[in-house]
């Protein structure tokens, strides 16, 4: 018995459609480019629940007949091409004939055309691939295509996918992909009722700041340029709006999207030296050429694309860049304008020469009497041998004795003498440091450790003791001496630890304290970032921004952390928060609110070069060792290193 047969149609749909169709947005991005291949320019796209119950899509385009309709959902039909020569002068996205078979074997479909100069139009309802219903209707010229529930007969997949926020995420990608190539051509997309976005049709650089933002608008910079092998327009960007996460970064083809890490290559060598390493700039770039030059049939639902003389339009590129950077001043010329340079002399030997300088001191000058600083110094030595045990130099040695109650200061020469820590039995010099350093099991906590140590108001009592405990080195690191030796503490590191904890909670325990804003900011967000805004929303009133939206993108800001640094730019420390939750909407990194909390901490954190005044130093490592996990930052870095006495005696 013969034992190979061919499958039914149906299923051999069903089967193709695990190359086309993977999730919602490759529906939306097969449907957007037969609504611009049908030369609409108008096409709105209605979503529910991330695409999962409906994706539709409307445009105004040009129709189709009867019985152009029922073909439409045949295996290989299209109106594209006839023959294969016409691959090489194809002025359409698609070609393959296979979108609509494909969809249509995973979905449950209808959809309504008509032609302009057709009174009727036709109305087909499918599920799965079996045609339930065709009739004619009265409906708008264009047409109007509703998937819903997609992979409804294909279990796997639709559990295979992902959160709905990545699900539209997804869908916004696909949807600003064809949205960029096509200014042309007005778009709006629903999801639940919502309108998350409106694009007027109008000129490249107008849809680029409706899709993106004004900011991106502004660092614009035009590229053009058209020869036999290649016509090249659209917009890099200035190098100072480089980013390192996040760049918008877009290459087109005869319009159409495309990734192409060889021409990325070209653009990054043209900010060689101009930003920073690590950070990207943005671009839009869109080439036409020869369709017979280009290769697009590499896989449906890939985006690179094969180039013929790809080395030449490289350089072409470069070079085209390269003149519309130095046409903008983006790129540093040599300057010859003598207008503020500073008056040089030439030489004159026969000049008088200057004088000098001369160098006075007193030599008998004795920083050690004078300095207050110093003569507590005396007194904490002669203290220190006074005390019971004679330790000399260091923090004391008993952690038993430690008062149960935190002390902020030392108590003073006179506190000792008149017999109130130095004749009972505690030690003297109780330090929440000495002791936290050791891991007494009973330490509390102090009250204030939720509260930013440099941002605290200043302790009602003074220190009654200057006696340094703290050394600053280098702006950078704080020294302290501990029972067994030293620790070096990294301050920006000590102060994003501390933020953290306290942001972290306040996510966690959903609960933000913010400060009212007078007259509250307006942020613009770009229109793509929407779904991502909204799903950081929550986080962010935590951390103490109040933001309302007013629509469009657009956030009152009226409240921010009572703590925040007024030289924080909100904007900036947003644009890197979107950031990273979009990678995390896309799956790659761990725990939202975590990254969030870290990111604030980081930006508000103490920075490196920073002086620390007494009280902060002690405040700051006082709020650090209170908190169980001192070792390492949130971000995986040590923050400080402990030398013991005997290292430090191998030393010498
Ligand atoms: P392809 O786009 O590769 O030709 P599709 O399966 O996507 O294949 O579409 C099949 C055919 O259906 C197209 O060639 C086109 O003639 C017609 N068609 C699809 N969508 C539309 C639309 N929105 N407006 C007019 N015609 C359409
Ligand atoms: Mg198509």
């Amino acid at each position: 018995m013969d034992l190979i047969h061919l499958l039914p149609d149906s299923v051999a749909n069903q089967i193709a459609a695990g190359e086309v169709v993977q999730r919602p947005a490759s529906v939306i991005k097969e449907l957007l480019e037969n609504s611009v291949d049908a030369k609409a320019t108008d096409i709105q796209v209605f979503i529910r629940e991330a695409g999962r119950e409906l994706i539709q899509v409307i445009d105004n385009g040009m129709g189709m007949s009867h019985t152009d309709a029922r073909m439409a959902f045949e295996r290989h039909a299209t109106s594209k091409i006839k023959q294969a020569a016409d691959l090489f002068s194809l002025h359409t996205m698609g070609f393959r004939g296979e979108a609509l078979p494909s969809i249509v074997a995973v979905s449950e479909l209808e959809m309504r055309t008509r032609r302009a100069e057709d009174e009727t139009g036709v109305h087909l309802s499918f599920s799965g691939s079996v045609l339930q219903r065709q009739e004619a209707v009265v409906c708008q010229k264009g047409t109007n295509i509703e998937v819903r529930n997609l992979f409804f007969n294909v279990p796997a997949r639709r559990k295979f996918l992902k959160s709905n926020q990545t699900e539209l995420s997804n869908i916004i990608t696909e949807l600003q992909h064809v949205a960029l190539a096509n200014p042309q051509v007005a778009f709006s997309i629903t999801h639940n009722d919502t309108l998350l976005f409106k694009l007027d049709a109008g000129s490249l650089k107008q849809r680029i700041v409706q899709v993106f933002s004004k900011q991106v608008g502004q660092q614009l910079i035009p590229v053009n340029v058209e020869n036999d092998l290649i016509s090249i327009n659209g917009f890099v960007c200035q190098p100072e709006s480089a980013r390192k996460k996040g760049a918008l970064q877009y290459f087109f083809v005869n319009d159409r999207y495309m990734r192409h890490p060889y021409f990325h290559k070209a653009v990054m060598e043209c900010y060689k030296d101009l930003i920073a390493d690590g950070e990207q700039p943005n671009y839009f770039i869109y080439m036409k050429v020869d369709p017979a030059s280009i290769d697009v049939n590499i896989h449906p639902t890939k985006t690179e694309i094969k180039f013929e003389n790809e080395a030449a339009r490289w350089h072409i590129l470069m070079a085209t860049i390269r003149e519309a950077m130095g046409k903008y001043n983006a790129v540093p010329a040599i300057d010859f304008d003598q207008a503020d340079a500073p008056d040089i002399a030439a030489f004159d030997p026969s000049a008088p020469m200057p004088h000098e300088p001369k160098v006075s001191f007193n030599n008998d000058y004795n920083p050690f009497k004078k300095s207050p600083v110093m003569s507590n110094w005396t007194s904490l030595y002669e203290d220190f041998s006074n005390s019971r045990d004679g330790s000399v130099g260091h923090l004391p040695e008993s952690q038993n004795a430690m008062p149960s109650v935190h002390v902020e200061t030392i108590p003073s020469r006179m506190d000792m003498g008149n017999g109130t820590a130095g004749n009972d039995d505690t030690e003297p010099l109780p330090s929440r440091m000495s002791t936290i350093l050791d891991d007494v099991p009973d330490y509390v906590p102090p009250t204030t450790q939720l509260v930013d140590p440099l941002h605290q108001a200043p302790s009602v009592e003074p220190h009654k003791s200057v006696y340094r405990k703290y050394l600053q080195v280098s702006s950078r690191y704080i020294v302290a001496s501990t029972r067994q030796g030293m620790v070096l503490i990294d301050q920006h590191r000590a102060h994003m630890t501390v933020l953290f904890d306290r942001y972290y909670q306040q996510i966690r325990q959903r609960q933000g304290i913010s400060q009212q804003e007078l007259f509250p900011e307006v942020i613009e967000v770009s229109k793509a970032d929407v779904p991502v805004m909204e799903s950081i929303l929550d986080d962010l009133r935590y951390l103490g921004f109040e933001l309302d939206s007013l629509g469009g993108g657009s956030y009152a800001l009226n409240g921010k952390p009572a703590s925040l640094d007024k030289s924080i730019d909100f904007n900036v420390l947003l644009q890197q928060m979107l950031d990273e939750a979009r990678d995390e909407v896309h799956g790659v990194g761990d725990e939202l609110g975590r990254k969030l909390a870290l990111r604030l901490s980081a930006t508000q954190a103490l920075p490196y070069g920073k002086t620390l005044s007494e009280e902060e130093m002690s405040q700051l490592i006082d709020s650090l060792y209170a908190l169980p996990d001192h070792t390492y930052a949130p971000d995986g870095h040590l923050i400080a290193v402990h030398l013991s006495v005997d290292e430090l005696d191998a030393r010498f």
